[in-house]
């Protein structure tokens, strides 16, 4: 199905090519079938207590076979990649990736049968590592201080390896057009049928921008009202004005934020940007988990601490999209661990004493 859709690099190649979006069938031929048509869940306790007037719907990524909205440009990157040749049997996969973009494609190269190396900056957590590992992912760590255009880093390990190992391929999340247009033929598709097509608000943190590039771009043709509202942390320079990101501080959420503006994000997609802090973040993920029983991972807690700063400016009867990203199972040595909390000063005093006592 050709159609021209915007994404760049359209007009160089010709059309991307559109998948119809469809519902799962009853018995899945592989667990990758299992990605996709996720739940959209409304978010009760949080939007009143935040004095909300609109609801707050949060699309709950981590219910993907491998654990995140990773997997959907995991499977569809190799998908392309098989058709248009580029990867043929005995091909080893290399990617660059904060880590969920590396389970996806090493989810679906164990399925296919492809070798996979993943090159990861030092900061991502040990539960990723373990689940690559035990998918069978090879794994190089890079020092996560090192700019993204030096050779030590995951992006220089990466094409490094690509130019020693024979019939490698690196299939570029940051760059490749089928990071967005899955989310674009998929994502958006699935939220606009689950509102019915009323939605009013679109609320998402950026890594490479896939996501929110390819989710906006469609709701905003189907809603031209839509505002949509772009996460960045303090530290990261994607957020616009450029006024906004005063701190080159590094900061503990994983998976959103660069020190450049990847191809797979479209600026011109997104209204408003907020910035974030690791602490707000932290403690919505755990207010998520604790109130809403929604077990996500870190950069959830970002999107929604967001979420409910833009929201307030929606009345009644409107409506909110939220992304959550990932689950809590890639971060129960981090955020998770009370220990860790109160060690990177996320827990208030208060709070710390308060629980202890209740333990007495
Ligand atoms: N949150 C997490 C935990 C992620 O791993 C990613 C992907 N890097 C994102 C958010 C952002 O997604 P995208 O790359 O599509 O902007």
């Amino acid at each position: 199905m050709a159609e021209n859709c915007g994404f760049k690099g359209c007009n160089q190649i010709g059309s991307h090519r559109h998948e119809e979006h469809v519902a799962e069938p009853p018995i899945l031929n592989t667990i990758l079938d299992h990605i996709g048509n996720t739940p959209l869940v409304r978010i009760n306790k949080i939007a009143k207590s935040e004095g909300l007037q609109c609801e707050l719907l949060a699309k709950c990524e981590f219910f993907n076979a491998g654990g995140s909205v990773k997997d959907r440009i995991g499977k569809r990157m190799i998908e392309e990649a098989e058709k248009d040749g580029r990867l043929k049997p005995g091909c080893t996969i290399i990617e660059p990736t904060s880590g969920n973009t590396g389970i996806g494609l090493a989810l679906a190269a164990a399925v296919k049968g492809y070798r996979t190396i993943i090159t990861l900056p030092e900061k991502m957590s040990q539960e990723k590592v373990d689940v690559l590992k035990a998918l069978g992912a090879e794994i190089v760590r890079t020092p996560t201080e090192a700019a993204w255009d030096a050779p030590e880093s995951h992006i220089g390990v990466a094409k490094r390896l690509n130019a020693e190992i024979p019939d490698s391929v690196i299939l570029d999340q940051y760059s490749n057009p089928y990071n967005p247009v899955t989310h674009y033929d998929h994502t958006a598709e699935e939220i606009y049928r689950s509102c019915d097509g009323q939605i009013d608000m679109l609320v998402a943190g950026a890594g490479t921008g896939g996501a929110i590039t390819g989710i906006a771009r469609k709701l905003k043709a189907l809603c031209p009202n839509i505002i949509v509202v772009g996460v960045d942390p303090h530290g990261s320079i994607l957020a616009q004005p450029e006024s906004l990101n005063t701190s080159t501080e590094g900061y503990k959420v994983e998976g959103i934020g660069y020190d450049f503006i990847p191809e797979a994000l479209d600026r011109t997609l997104i209204d408003r940007w907020i910035k974030s802090e690791d602490k707000e973040s932290f403690t919505m993920a755990r207010r998520l988990i604790r109130e809403e029983g929604i077990l996500c991972g870190g950069s959830s807690g970002t999107a929604v601490a967001a979420a409910v700063k833009a929201a307030k400016e929606l009345g009644p009867g409107k409506r909110c999209v939220v992304l959550l990203p990932d689950s809590v199972r890639n971060y129960m040595t981090k955020f998770l661990n009370d220990g860790w909390m109160q060690e990177n000063g996320f827990t208030d005093q208060a709070m710390a004493s308060e629980k202890e006592s209740k333990h007495l």
